[in-house]
């Protein structure tokens, strides 16, 4: 075994596999080593989470580490995120208002097996070059100006290697953030526990009801990550290419609390009461439960990523926050790039401080604007209509500006950065005071959303700037243009925010449709009023709310 080592890739699962793989697509000659605790390969089926993919980090599997034959033969086509809401017909799904894309989605995503997955991976690295040692467990590591020593146990036995590079991505292990004392709370306590259960969990054939059954072309409506929400929770149903089905409970532990779920007879009557569907579905086959796995408080938080010392954090060693999303990968993704991008100019010789340091506030911005998305939001999964508003409004958010800026890899560009980030006008830092702004208007929203709907069925692509910001990922814009790209979506954002201003407020209020309105300065507190240099939103924004809207406008 080598001694010396360019990267030393702590911990091979999702993040440390594909951040090997993509740090030797970029760099061929650099040698990388990737110590793995585990000994041997990974359990088929019954392995990790992450398991859905959404459109971010599809790009990065498909595209970025050219993995899109693999996937399409080996891993399951995804058809979107589908939510069932109007808790009152827990008993009937098909009077439940369900969420979904009706046709598969242009730009696409997989359910992924993580084991087949890993596997697959931990190949591919050994077969372009890449060390990788099963059962070697990272104990320590010195950081050092001619070279990091790590320390490791393989095999039984005590070695030492050293890299140019360290990178820590064992995981919930958080070996660096341990090390390094970089935790950091993070004030979004969800819960999760979850397993795996032979054959499928078709949703299909939970109803008798024809036109409902007919209404997708059957078995779509399997390949979707399935959420059945209500207050405080949501139930995921997803689907793996073995075959098997993977179910997860993830609920607000003030509204249920982690006891009434965390073994496996608790989650089963757990699911009796609050999705009895799931429960009539899954107990007869109780014995063809794969596995059972919980996870208390899974959100985490680091204060720092990279360092210009030449170690960074990837993956779940670092930062995660709700798997509502599915969101895991695209975190992966994002770091990674930008990790394997300083790696890259580190060994080209360029000074990496100030990359190091934009690369590190741009990551933290992404995820600072993501958290409210989810803190303290738990208590309004129940409510259809809020739901409804929140879901499309966070994926008009999503593809247009982090992941239309991924597939055209503005992250790793400091011209496009600057631009957007750098100072209070810039498209990206409008986004994320948007973001924040909408996120509590929901809120204050939610509580004079009291009607019960049902029965309906909503497509994203019944809604035209949805549609155009989703097929718009496949756009592929020059460095300049990608920065006018963005600044225009966050415009048709401000617009869409305005427009769901303006109907929250009409329904509370009765202030009118026309109301102009600035979109950084809304609050359903008291009565608004209009704003002078306020907006209105163009014709196809209001159209796409309307579809949205179920309250009647007065
Ligand atoms: C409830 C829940 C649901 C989720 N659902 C999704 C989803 O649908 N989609 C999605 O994209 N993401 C999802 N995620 C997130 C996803 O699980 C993570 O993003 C992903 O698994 C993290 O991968 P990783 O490589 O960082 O960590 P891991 O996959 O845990 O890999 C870490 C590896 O490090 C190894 N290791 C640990 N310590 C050491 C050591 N000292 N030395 C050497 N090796 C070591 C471990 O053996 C392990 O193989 C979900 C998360 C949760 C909590």
């Amino acid at each position: 075994m080598n001694n010396s080592f360019d990267v030393a890739i702590l911990g091979g699962g999702l993040a440390g596999l594909t951040l090997a793989l993509q740090t030797k697509q970029i760099l061929p000659n650099a040698s990388i080593v990737v110590l793995e605790r585990r000994d041997g390969g990974a359990p088929e089926a019954a392995h990790k989470v992450g398991e859905s993919t959404v459109e971010l980090g599809t790009h990065y599997i498909r595209e970025v580490l050219d993995l899109k034959d693999y996937m399409d033969e080996h891993q399951l086509p995804k058809h979107g995120l589908r939510f069932f809401f109007s808790p009152q017909h827990k008993n009937d799904i098909s009077k439940r208002v369900e969420l979904g894309p009706r046709k598969l989605l242009p730009v696409p995503s997989h359910q992924i097996d993580r084991g087949t997955f890993e596997n697959k991976l931990t190949e591919l690295c050994i077969e372009r070059g890449i060390e990788v040692l099963l059962g070697a467990k990272a104990n320590d590591v010195d950081f050092k100006d001619a070279g990091h020593k790590v320390d490791f146990n393989y095999q039984q036995e005590d070695k030492s290697i050293t890299a140019r590079w360290v990178i820590d991505s064992t995981g919930r292990a958080s070996f660096l953030k341990r090390k390094l004392g970089l935790k950091k709370d993070i004030n979004h306590a969800v819960c999760a526990a979850w397993f795996r259960i032979k054959g499928d969990l078709n949703v299909d054939d939970w109803s008798d009801n024809k036109e409902w059954n007919t209404f997708l072309e059957p078995g779509l409506r399997r390949l979707g990550t399935v959420h059945f929400m209500d207050k405080g929770y949501w139930v995921w149903l997803i689907p793996l290419a073995t075959g098997n089905t993977s179910v997860g409970i993830v609920a607000d532990p003030a509204i249920h609390p982690f006891e009434t779920y965390n073994k496996l007879d608790k989650a089963l009557e757990w699911l009796k009461v609050n999705e009895p569907l799931c429960y009539e579905n899954i107990e007869p086959r109780k014995d063809d439960i794969l596995d059972f796995k919980i996870l208390k408080h899974f959100a985490l938080n680091s204060e720092k990523l990279y360092s210009h010392d030449r170690w960074a954090i990837s993956g779940e060693s670092g930062v995660f926050l709700d798997a509502f999303y599915s969101p895991g990968t695209d975190f992966i993704s994002l770091n990674n790039t930008l990790i394997s991008d300083l790696i890259a100019r580190d060994m080209a010789g360029e000074d990496i401080t100030l990359h190091t340091d934009v690369y590190e506030k741009t990551l933290f911005a992404i995820f600072n604007n993501w958290v409210p998305l989810y803190e303290d939001k738990y208590p309004m999964w129940g409510l259809t209509q809020t739901m409804i508003l929140k879901i499309f409004w966070d994926w008009a958010i999503y593809w247009g500006v982090p992941t239309l800026l991924f597939t055209n890899d503005g992250f790793t560009k400091l011209m496009v950065l600057k631009n957007l980030f750098a100072s209070e006008n810039g498209g990206g830092q409008k986004f994320g005071r948007l973001s924040i702004q909408v996120q509590t208007l929901l809120l204050e929203w939610s509580k004079y959303d009291t009607e019960q709907f049902e029965d309906r069925y909503i497509d994203p692509f019944d809604i035209a700037y949805l549609r155009d910001l989703h097929i718009g990922l496949d756009e592929r814009y020059s460095p300049r243009e990608l920065v006018a790209k963005v600044n225009e979506n966050v415009v048709l954002l401000e617009e869409i925010a305005s427009e769901l201003f303006r109907l929250m407020s009409n329904q509370i209020y009765g202030t009118p449709m026309d109301m102009k309105v600035d979109p950084y300065a809304m609050s359903l507190k008291t009565k608004p009023m209009e704003v002078e240099n306020g907006i209105i939103a163009r014709e196809q924004v209001k159209e796409g709310l309307a579809v949205m809207w179920y309250y009647p406008v007065k």
